[in-house]
């Protein structure tokens, strides 16, 4: 089954060629980063008219890199939520106009779905039930795996993802966008354990998150530094940070494995490419004698082939999507 994946859900244009779901023939991705870094931040109209830019160009590339045409494919995966909502219309609209032209099946993909199928492209043994710890820009979710396409989640934030405290502690210290990359970066010459930032519990659910107060108390720090007119050392902080959010999804993530005993557990998103986090990871899925995946960096951010393995399973599934296909902004991880 060959597929051609389409992603545009935030501010990468992608495409990508992927043979029965874990083989990857191309992979093209248009990053927006460049023009979003001069506003700090994505800014949703800009990303839709660059999509719209882009998207030809992306599909074209990625057919002309697997050495195939349309007429090779035999389904067009696409996101379809959730994300900005004006950004996964381009997409969706270039989908359903191949498929309609070319008589190919169209399937919608969940694009947290795709972050977790991203797993299955490297890791050729990987099947399901296993347990995924998806930390990206938007979503940090403890999830059960239970079967390809059924997700039970266990666990969420309250309040900001992962990937966004990462971004807005960035921007508090001045390093620009996106925050994750250049805290990782910054911290590597700062003290880990230089400031103890809170752990932020949350009570009546053990696998849930809350990493707003972990931010505020960053915010506060660097105030109350200003105001006692002190030096700051930002590696520093961005260490101890890391190390702060490190430590919550790592703990999380041990509970989930002594009480569910699954043999596998995978990370999945844009902060799964976070080296401290990996290695926190690796070491805890050993210790608990569970194998440990995750993807290469290059498909733990925004891409189409983690759409295309998704959207293999999906289509493998019975699922089909038609011509009133539509962008779901919000759109929630188990839903159709
Ligand atoms: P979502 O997938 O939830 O809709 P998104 O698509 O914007 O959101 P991703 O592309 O999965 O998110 O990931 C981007 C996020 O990952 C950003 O918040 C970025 O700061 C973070 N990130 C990327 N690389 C790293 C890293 N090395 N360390 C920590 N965070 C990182
Ligand atoms: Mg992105
Ligand atoms: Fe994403």
């Amino acid at each position: 089954i060959k597929i051609l994946a389409i992603e545009s859900s935030c501010d990468e244009t992608a495409a990508a060629v992927v043979v029965n779901g874990r083989d990857v023939r191309s992979n093209v991705i248009s990053s927006q980063i460049a023009l979003h870094t001069l506003y700090g931040g994505v800014v949703p109209e800009i990303a839709s008219r660059k999509h719209i830019e882009k998207i030809n160009q992306v599909i074209r590339a990625a057919l002309e890199e697997a050495q195939m045409t349309l007429d090779d494919m035999d389904a067009i995966a696409v996101t379809y939520g959730p994300g900005l909502v004006g950004a996964l219309l381009v997409g969706v609209a270039q989908a359903k106009a191949i498929s309609f032209a070319k008589n190919i099946p169209l399937v919608g993909v969940h694009h947290i779905e795709g972050h977790i199928s991203a797993n299955y492209i490297e890791n050729k043994d990987l099947e399901p039930p296993f347990l995924c710890l998806v930390v990206s820009g938007g979503h940090t979710h403890l999830v059960r795996v239970v079967d390809y396409g059924v997700y039970e989640i266990l666990g969420r934030t309250r309040d900001d993802a992962a990937g966004e405290a990462f971004d807005k502690v960035a921007r508090a210290i001045g390093l620009g966008y996106p925050g994750g990359p250049k805290i990782e970066q910054k911290a590597k010459e700062g003290n880990p354990m230089a400031i103890d930032f809170p752990r932020g519990k949350v009570s009546d659910n053990v696998y849930d998150f809350s990493f707003s107060g972990m931010k505020s108390s960053v915010l506060n720090y660097i105030n109350g530094c200003k105001m006692k007119n002190q030096s700051y050392k930002e590696a520093d902080i961005a260490a101890s940070f890391q190390q702060a959010v490190v430590d919550v999804l790592t703990q999380r993530a041990i509970h989930a494995m002594e009480e569910y005993h699954l043999d596998k557990f995978a990370i999945a998103g844009g902060v799964a490419s976070n080296a401290t986090l990996r290695e926190a990871m690796r070491k805890a899925c050993e210790e608990k004698g569970v194998a440990f995946y995750h993807p290469s960096p290059i498909l733990c951010t925004d891409n189409a082939a983690m759409i295309g393995a998704a959207g293999y399973y999906e289509f493998l599934a019975g699922t089909r999507s038609h011509t009133d296909l539509n962008a779901v902004p919000n759109l929630k991880l188990g839903e159709r």
